[in-house]
């Protein structure tokens, strides 16, 4: 990333240095701005472990590696917390760990909408809200959209239903996250989304068994779902003004086919399960992690996140990619550690996943990973916290640590935040304020605001414009490459 900056400083220079020669001013008033912190990437792929903080990445951790290992992503470059609280609130103060003030985080969380918003538009809303802003009545431009004006191609994953407010928030626009027939139909039918990959399947129950009578609820209405069945749902996609109708992808065999060779151009792959892949399934709950047996016929977050890079990996303008683990939140509103784990670890055998993807099939220059939550959910700690705050207890590899789950919903706790790729490098500046137990932080909006800006074109190449006469002595070009 300091190639960004350095061509920025290089330009500054040129333009000083131009204003001292009086022949050439013309140079001036065609030079394109690189803008100031002209941080973009070919590839943005955001990660979102919903309802994870930090103990959720330890308690993971903790079962899959004990004291000998770690998840990928805690290797990242890029680690800061990340503040979540929704529009007029009182915003987040760091000074309750010193109060010893255990209470605090309870109130006023965001949700999922919210925080989702604020990540994909970079602006804070109501709680509920979906890529709307808080006047009830203006629609925010989201990632999905800034990435579709610059080229790119773009997609959305999640383990839970499509129309789930954290998916929807990349590509909607409502002021309630429960017009679950309007949030689908506006992905199905109206968005220039290349990829959406979600569950939902109106024609088979929370088990993935076949149902008699169909629930299009989460599928945006039945004549929606039959129009995706027929092959004529979905608007342009790729800009030419002539329909681009989505390809359905339902079964396990499906999914699978779609990670390797040639894919179609647009797909909607929703598996044969009601809401979730797994989270949903009956058995015992509170059972440790994978004794439930898994649904059989739905696939893993993982093997949807390698088909979905697939098919967007055609465009040669790069693409967006916004991949939720979902039922990370659900099984922590429950309190249920197991299922919580084994969220956990699907989601980050996907990161995982991803990581290996770009580095076979692209690099760190030109691709930005970003791995985070929308908010923290079940204030999971160590057992015997309250008043102060006891780390979890790591009892080994295949184990569930020790942690108490203190609240039954989402917390204003910072989140976690783990970057990699060039365009990472911008997060430094905006990870300005200080928490004492979570280092430097920034807030989500900021975050969203960053990864809008990452889905720019790139800034024109300003070097091409160097005038050796001018600049010879001034200004020296900068070493060449990344
Ligand atoms: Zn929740």
């Amino acid at each position: 990333m300091s190639h960004h900056r350095s061509v920025w400083a290089v330009s500054v220079a040129l333009l000083l240095t131009i204003a001292f020669v009086p022949v050439l001013p013309v140079l001036v008033a065609g030079a394109p701005a690189a803008p100031p912190n002209g941080h973009t990437a070919h590839n943005v792929i955001l990660m979102i472990a919903d309802g994870a903080g930090f103990n959720h990445v330890e308690a993971s951790r903790m079962y899959q590696f004990g004291n000998a290992g770690a998840q990928v992503y805690t290797q990242f470059p890029h680690q800061y917390a990340v503040s979540t609280y929704p529009y007029d609130t009182a915003g987040y103060d760091a000074g309750y760990w010193s109060r010893l003030d255990f209470g605090y985080p309870k109130l006023n969380p965001t949700d999922s909408a919210a925080a989702g918003t604020a990540l994909a538009t970079g602006v804070k809303t109501r709680i509920g809200m979906i890529g709307m802003a808080p006047d009830w009545v203006s629609e925010l431009e989201n990632t999905v959209e800034r990435a579709e004006l610059n080229g790119k191609a773009t997609g959305v994953v999640t383990s839970v239903y499509l129309a789930d407010a954290t998916p929807a928030a990349f590509v909607a626009h409502s002021t309630s996250r429960k017009n679950y027939d309007s949030i689908a139909q506006q992905m199905l039918l109206s968005s220039a989304l290349d990829l959406l990959m979600g569950g939902g399947h109106p024609w088979f129950d929370r088990d993935g068994v076949a149902l008699a009578t169909p629930n299009y609820d989460l599928v945006g209405g039945a004549s929606t779902w039959q129009a995706l069945e027929a092959g004529s749902a979905g608007a342009d996609a790729d800009g030419d003004g002539v329909a681009d109708p989505w390809t359905l992808v339902q079964t396990l065999a499906q999914f699978r086919a779609l990670t390797t060779g040639d894919t179609p151009a647009r797909v909607c792959g929703i598996p044969q399960v009601a809401r979730t892949l797994q989270h949903d399934r009956p058995g015992d709950a509170n059972a440790i992690p994978f004794a439930v047996p898994f649904i059989q016929s739905t696939p893993t977050l993982q093997e949807m996140a390698l088909g979905a890079l697939n098919v967007l990996d055609e465009d040669p303008d790069g693409f967006f990619l916004m991949i939720e683990g979902g039922a990370v939140d659900w099984a922590s509103h429950d309190n249920h550690a197991g299922r919580m784990i084994e969220e956990m670890i699907d989601f980050d055998l996907t990161v995982a996943a991803v990581v290996a993807w770009v580095e076979a099939h692209s690099n760190w220059h030109e691709t930005l990973l970003v791995v985070t939550a929308d908010h923290e959910t079940g204030y999971l700690w160590g057992p015997g916290s309250d008043p102060d705050w006891l780390p979890l207890e790591d009892r080994g590899a295949a184990q569930v640590p020790g942690l108490t789950w203190n609240h039954w919903d989402h917390t204003n706790s910072l989140v976690p935040l783990f970057a990699r790729g060039d365009a990472g490098d911008a997060l430094g500046a905006l990870a300005d304020e200080y928490d004492p137990r979570r280092g430097f932080y920034l807030d989500n909006a900021e975050l969203g605001a960053l990864l809008l800006q990452c889905v720019e074109a790139p800034p024109a190449p300003v070097c091409t414009l160097s005038v050796p006469l001018v600049i010879s002595q001034a200004a020296p070009m900068p070493p060449s490459g990344d």
